[in-house]
């Protein structure tokens, strides 16, 4: 079995991507994948990145 994970880039968590496509969230920053683990952390970055 082959279990794929991606880390969530603002908290670490590691998300799976097995379990459901919509488990992870995902956004497109400067055309460029980010990869998270929910919104918030998306947005967190997305400020982080930003100031
Ligand atoms: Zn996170």
């Amino acid at each position: 079995m082959s279990s794929k994970f991606v880390q969530c880039e603002f908290c670490k968590t590691e998300v799976s991507l097995d379990s459901c496509e919509f488990a992870k969230y995902h956004t497109i920053i400067d055309g460029k994948e980010h990869v998270f683990c929910c919104v918030k952390c998306a947005q967190k970055d997305e400020k982080k990145t930003k100031e």
